[in-house]
C-alpha cells in the first residue's frame, strides 16, 4: 500500500485505516464517475491520464466534504491500480501484449500440432509469421489479427481486478447445472459471444456448458465430456462446446474445484470406481499421519510421489475435473494404488513407523500388528486406536477411552484432595 502515502499532500479528513480505504464504496453522483471507474482501465498510460484528471477535480471541491473524500478514495484506488500495473512489468515476458486481460506472448516455436488462430480461422505458423499465445488461456492468433480480438480471456479471474468487473460464467468455479438451455428466440438470434446475427440457412451451434447458441467463428464444434453431466449422471459422454468454454475447461481441468461431498455425495453409490478411489484417498489420509513425523519416510521424500496432486494430502474430497476423467478411465486407481503400496511397504518395514501401529486390544493375537489402513480394521474415532473390526463391532466401549477417561477421573480426585 506503499501507493496510498504519494497522494500530492492531501488531505484525507477521517476517512480511518488502509483497510478502510480500499473497501469503502463511492456512490457515483458526480457526472465524472463513469469515466472515473478504474476497473475500466487496462494500460499504464490511461491510468495515469485518469489519476491526473481526479487531481483536477479533488481543487475544484470543498475540504472535508463527502464529496472531498469519496474522490480522494477513488484517487487512492486508482494509484493501487498504477503501482499494480507497474508492478506487473516486471513478470512480463519480452514482447509481452496484454489485452482484453490476456497475457500474449510471441511463440517462436513450431507447435507439435497444426492449429488455427481463434480470431481469423487460418493455420498459424510460428516460424514464418508473427504469432501470439495467451500464457494464462492459449488464445491463439496472427499479429495481424491482434486489432479484432474480442473474446476477453477467460483466466481473466485469476487476476482480478480490486474493482467490480463483470462476472461471466468462467470465474474459477465450474458449472453444475447441466446445459441450461436457452432458445435461439430468447436469445434473439444472435451469437452469445459476437452478437453477429444467425441466418435462417442455420449453422449456429449449442454450447452443452453454457447451454446458449454460437455462431461458427466462436464455436468450431470442439467437444469435451461436461462436468455437470459427470457430477449429475457419471456421463461422460462429449459435447460440444463454444471456443471459449473449451478453453476454460482446459484452463480448469487440473484444479482441485470440485468438492464431491458437497456438490454430488451419492455418486460413489453409482459408480464402483469412484467409491474405491474414495477408499484409497483416505488411506492416502491415514498412511500420511504416519509419513509425516518418519525422518526415514522424509528422507525419502515419499509424501512427494503425490505431489502433483497435492489436493490428495490435504483433502478427502476435492477432486480436479482430470481426476474424475483419471477415476473413469481407470488410470487414478492404478497410479494411486502403486503410490499407496510404496508407502505401505515402507510403514510395515520401517522400525519407527511401526512403533506407532497398534495391537488389538479386544483378542488374543497380540503379535498382529494393526494400522489404520489394515484392512478389516476399525478404527476408534475418539481416540484412534485400531482394532479388528469383529472385535470392535462386538464391543461395547472402547477399552482405551475407557483408560484415558479412568485416568483423567483419578487425576481430578486427585486434584480435589
Ligand atoms: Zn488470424
Ligand atoms: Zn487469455
Ligand atoms: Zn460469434
Ligand atoms: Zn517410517
Ligand atoms: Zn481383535
Ligand atoms: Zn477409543
Amino acid at each position: 500500500m506503499s501507493s496510498v502515502g504519494s497522494l500530492g499532500g492531501l488531505s484525507l479528513g477521517s476517512t480511518g485505516s488502509n483497510d478502510e480505504r480500499s473497501t469503502v464504496d463511492v456512490s457515483d453522483e458526480n457526472d465524472n464517475w463513469d469515466l472515473l471507474s478504474s476497473a475500466s482501465y487496462t494500460s499504464l498510460s490511461e491510468i495515469q491520464e485518469a489519476i491526473s484528471a481526479v487531481r483536477k477535480s479533488i481543487i475544484e471541491t470543498d475540504v472535508n466534504t463527502d464529496q472531498r473524500k469519496a474522490i480522494v478514495h477513488k484517487l487512492i484506488k486508482l494509484k493501487i491500480k498504477e503501482q499494480d500495473l507497474e508492478n506487473r512489468k516486471f513478470f512480463q515476458s519480452p514482447g509481452e501484449v496484454e489485452t482484453l486481460r490476456h497475457s500474449l506472448v510471441p511463440i517462436n516455436q513450431a507447435f507439435p500440432s497444426r492449429r488455427y488462430c481463434d480470431e481469423c480461422g487460418s493455420v498459424v505458423w510460428p516460424l514464418l509469421q508473427t504469432i501470439y499465445e495467451c500464457k494464462t488461456c492459449t488464445h491463439i492468433l496472427h499479429a495481424q489479427c491482434l486489432n479484432r480480438l474480442s473474446r476477453k480471456c477467460v483466466g481473466a479471474w485469476l487476476h482480478p481486478l480490486e474493482e467490480e468487473e463483470d462476472i461471466t460464467i468462467y470465474d474459477g468455479q465450474l458449472s453444475y447445472t447441466i446445459c441450461p438451455e436457452v432458445s435461439l428466440i430468447e436469445q434473439g438470434y444472435e451469437c452469445a459471444e459476437c452478437c453477429s446475427r444467425f441466418f435462417a440457412t442455420g449453422g449456429h451451434r449449442l454450447c452443452d456448458y453454457v447451454g446458449k447458441w454460437y455462431c461458427q467463428s466462436c464455436h468450431w464444434g470442439y467437444t469435451s465430456p461436461i462436468p455437470a453431466r459427470v457430477l449429475n449422471n457419471w456421463d461422460f459422454t462429449s459435447k460440444q462446446v463454444c471456443q471459449a468454454t473449451y478453453q476454460y475447461l482446459n484452463l480448469m481441468r487440473k484444479k482441485a474445484v470440485i468438492d464431491l461431498e458437497k456438490i454430488s455425495p451419492s455418486l460413489c453409490i453409482i459408480s464402483a470406481e469412484l467409491s474405491s478411489i474414495c477408499r484409497q484417498r483416505r488411506s492416502v489420509l491415514e498412511m500420511k499421519q504416519y509419513l509425516m513425523v518418519c525422518r526415514v519416510a522424509a528422507g525419502l521424500k515419499l509424501l512427494r510421489m503425490l505431489e502433483e496432486r497435492q489436493h490428495f494430502v490435504e483433502t478427502e474430497f476435492m477432486y480436479s475435473f482430470q481426476d474424475l476423467l483419471d477415476v473413469n478411465s481407470g488410470v487414478l486407481s492404478s497410479w494411486l494404488g502403486n503410490i499407496l503400496e510404496t508407502w505401505q511397504d515402507h510403514i510395515l518395514g520401517c522400525i519407527l513407523c511401526r512403533a506407532k501401529g497398534f495391537v488389538c486390544e479386544l483378542c488374543t493375537e497380540k503379535d498382529e500388528l494393526l494400522f489404520p489402513f489394515s484392512p478389516g480394521t476399525e478404527t476408534c474415532a475418539e481416540c484412534a486406536a485400531v482394532f479388528h473390526r469383529e472385535c470392535y463391532r462386538n464391543c461395547e466401549t472402547c477399552p482405551r477411552c475407557e483408560r484415558i477417561k479412568e485416568r483423567s477421573k483419578l487425576k481430578s480426585e486427585e486434584g480435589k484432595q
